[in-house]
């Protein structure tokens, strides 16, 4: 049983941010115990990737390259992943905190009858052990938990560990894996991705995010909210109330049912801050409120906050960043 293993997701030959951090995780420990890291890299014609995973912290890349693995779905990934993990028994095998990590996490702990921990936000080397801190009961409280079983699989949660710095003067090695998958074996096939809309910031990924809740009153409410995010380079999200409604997406939901965020700043417009909402919140650093209600629960938790009606403090923020060259589009 040695070394730590990471699973660095991409997705079209992208690499986003919170994998990165994973492998941060993942040297920092391996460096406590005095082991390698070796990264998995999955997917069709992403082998130029591997360089770029020496340098930014692994000793070993490990690419299994196959027509199955082109677009992530659980069964081939599982049944491309668990036998190598057999083989090489690490100590721990750490995911992104993303829906594909979260997913596979899930599938290897059964697969290799161990545990998954999910959502980790801090990680230490304790008696030997790997030590993780997760949020339980929608982040009311931290547990502080260890998996007995080896490996100890483990999802990371964006933002929550710095992203390493690249060193172009890493060496390691890059092992291209045979894999040998029956496509017509898994039962399920992507047909299409619907793209996010082009340049918009993911809210995973977001150092700032400009939130809006029912206080926007329709769709079209949301206009002076978007011209704000665009000025402060952030991404949008918003409450449960406003997606069911229809006035956007779900994909913009923030809480206990949505998304969890964890950016430096979050900016809530017309929330009133429910329970709901907040247990997506508790990785935010600073939380400003604009709300008419002086009593609305979103003041308990906010840093500052600004009693008046959003329609006139959001654009007045917007003009404001616009007017000192600080606004970015
Ligand atoms: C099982 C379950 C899961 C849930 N999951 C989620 C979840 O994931 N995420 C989530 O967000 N909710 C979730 N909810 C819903 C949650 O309970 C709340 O209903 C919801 O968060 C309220 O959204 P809101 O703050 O937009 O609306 P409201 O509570 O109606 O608040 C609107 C606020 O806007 C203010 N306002 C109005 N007009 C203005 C104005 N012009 N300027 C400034 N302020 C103004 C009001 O004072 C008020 O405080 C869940 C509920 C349940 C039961």
């Amino acid at each position: 049983m040695s070394g730590i293993w990471v699973w660095l997701e991409q997705f079209q030959g992208k690499i986003p941010s919170v994998a990165w951090e994973t492998l941060g995780v993942a040297r920092r420990l391996a460096d406590a115990q005095g082991t390698a890291v070796t990264a998995v890299l999955m997917g069709d014609g992403i082998a130029a990737l591997a360089e770029e995973a020496i340098a930014m912290g692994a000793d070993e890349v490990r690419v299994m390259e196959h027509a199955a693995l082109a677009d992530f779905r659980l069964e081939p990934y599982l049944a491309a992943f668990v036998p190598h993990i057999r083989e090489g028994a690490p100590q721990a095998v750490l995911l992104p905190s993303t829906a594909r990590g979260r997913e596979l996490a899930g599938g290897l702990a059964a697969e290799l009858g161990t545990a998954a921990l999910v959502d980790v936000i801090e990680v230490s080397v304790e008696d030997q052990r790997i030590t993780a801190v997760r949020p339980i009961y929608e982040g009311k409280l931290f547990a502080r938990t260890y998996v007995e079983r080896t490996p100890a699989i483990l999802t990371v949660r964006g933002r929550a560990f710095p992203r390493p710095d690249p060193d172009p003067n890493r060496k390691g090695e890059i092992r291209s894996v045979a894999v040998a998958l029956d496509p017509s074996a898994f039962p399920t096939q992507v047909l299409e991705w619907i793209q996010e809309a082009e340049g918009e910031i993911s809210l995973n990924e977001a150092r700032i995010v400009v939130g809006g809740g029912r206080g926007v009153g329709s769709p079209e409410g949301f206009e002076p909210l978007r011209e704000l995010a665009r000025a402060l380079g952030a991404a949008l999200g918003a409450t449960r109330a406003v997606v069911d409604a229809g006035w956007i997406p779900y994909k913009y939901q923030v809480g206990q049912t949505g998304k969890t965020i964890s950016p430096d700043l979050y900016i809530a417009c017309g929330v009133s801050g429910a329970i709901q909402h907040l247990s997506g919140l508790r990785g935010v650093k600073v939380i400003v409120a604009i709300n008419k209600d002086p009593e609305a629960p979103i003041f308990k938790v906010a840093r500052y906050g600004v009693v008046d009606d959003l329609f006139k403090i959001v654009p007045a923020l917007t003009a404001e960043l616009r007017r000192r060259g600080l606004a970015r589009g």
